[in-house]
């Protein structure tokens, strides 16, 4: 199999399994035992969490694991929204991952308010939106999706961050699909990540609250993670975490995916590439084929063994128009007729060019039969 769906999840890299591996034959200890074996599983979560930090730029103690972004997400909502009751205002955009959309839906069938930037043709929000949008001093928090996991386009999150702050607004990104894949040049309050994005497993993810902001807990019990987060700490999935964070300090390059989209469009010069010339994922690449269905593009995909996405979202098998295309002014014919290939680290050029004669292969076999 070709897999071109790393936004999708990641294979675990294999020094990211053997870090983990020592975890579950030989220390089957609770972090919190005081027994040498739990020392060491504590001593292993805490470097864990310094490899973490360094990849974030923050400092370890301003670390919280999770079991991943979906809560990490639901956290930070959570807190903002009970310890500044007053500040009634969500800024988001209309191209958030489900999570993020759902968490404000959530807001305000509490009593809060949401408002949701929308974008261009690129992608992009405008900024002069955004700063309209905090001109009450109402807002208590603005959260972001940093990169996007349909399209790969990057949000300008400095200038965001600027903005938010000058207006007493707390900043929340979701920097899932950034990790590994470009820098975290941005000053922010919350970062949700998640480990089977950037080669560590499923279930495991992390948090970055920064030390100057009060955090109320989502979840409450044994007060593990210096009460931040209870909960037994899944040991192999921190180390296995921690692993990931140090292999992903280095970025990845757009070689594999220039070469994707330029020997493709060479071929088949219909081909839209979304975002095409926005700040994007050096790894992602929207594209789609007008007039062709991507359902049928997927299926004959799979059967030569090439495994990517319909532009859709990411979280179901369901086949809706896309949020984020629709969002960014594409009708739903043209998202019918999208393709997602996200790339990763562990990908070669070899299957890259074998990819596009695979899809283009698909493509001409669906056009003969229109
Ligand atoms: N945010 C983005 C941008 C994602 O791509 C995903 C994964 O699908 C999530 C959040 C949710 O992450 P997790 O699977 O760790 O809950």
């Amino acid at each position: 199999m070709i897999y071109l769906d790393a936004n999708a999840t990641t294979p675990v890299d294999p020094a990211v399994l053997e870090a983990m591996l020592p975890f579950w034959r030989e220390n089957p200890a609770n972090a919190s035992a005081s027994h040498a074996a739990g020392r060491k599983a504590r001593k292993a979560i805490e470097s864990a969490r310094e490899q973490m930090a360094a990849l974030i730029g923050g400092e370890a103690r301003e670390i919280v694991f999770t079991s991943g972004a979906t809560e990490s997400i639901n956290a930070v909502h959570a807190s903002v929204r009970h310890l500044w009751p007053e500040k009634r205002r969500l800024i988001t955009t209309k191209t958030e991952h489900a999570a993020g959309l759902e968490c404000a839906e959530r807001w305000e069938h509490g009593g809060g308010e949401v408002r949701m930037l929308g974008v261009d043709r690129n992608g992009l929000i405008d900024l002069t939106e955004l700063r309209e949008a905090l001109q009450s001093n109402a807002t208590g928090l603005v959260s972001i999706l940093w990169a996007n996991n349909e399209t790969g386009v990057i949000q300008p999150m400095r200038e965001i961050a600027d903005m938010a702050h000058e207006h007493g607004a707390l900043v929340h990104a979701d920097a899932v699909q950034m990790i590994g894949k470009a820098p975290l040049d941005a000053k922010v309050d919350f970062l949700s990540l998640s480990g089977h994005k950037f080669h560590a497993p499923k279930g495991i993810g992390a948090l970055f609250v920064s030390q100057s902001v009060r955090f109320e807990p989502l979840l409450i019990g044994g007060g593990q993670e210096g009460g931040r987060r209870s909960g037994t700490e899944n040991v192999p999935g921190i180390v296995g975490l921690g692993k990931a964070a140090e292999l992903a300090m280095a970025t990845c390059s757009s070689e594999l995916r220039d070469a994707f989209e330029s020997q493709l469009v060479s071929e088949w010069p219909e081909v839209v590439i979304h975002a095409r010339h926005a700040p994007r994922l050096p790894t992602t690449s929207s594209l789609c084929f007008p007039g062709l269905d991507a359902a049928g593009m997927l299926i004959l995909l799979d059967q030569a063994g090439v495994a990517c996405s319909a532009g859709s979202a990411c979280h179901t098998a369901s086949l809706h128009p896309s949020h984020v295309l629709e969002a960014m002014g594409y009708d739903a014919r043209h998202a019918a007729s999208t393709l997602r290939f996200s790339f990763s680290r562990m990908n070669t050029m070899t299957e890259v060019t074998e990819a596009v004669s695979k899809v283009l292969r698909a493509a001409h076999k669906l056009r003969d039969l229109l």
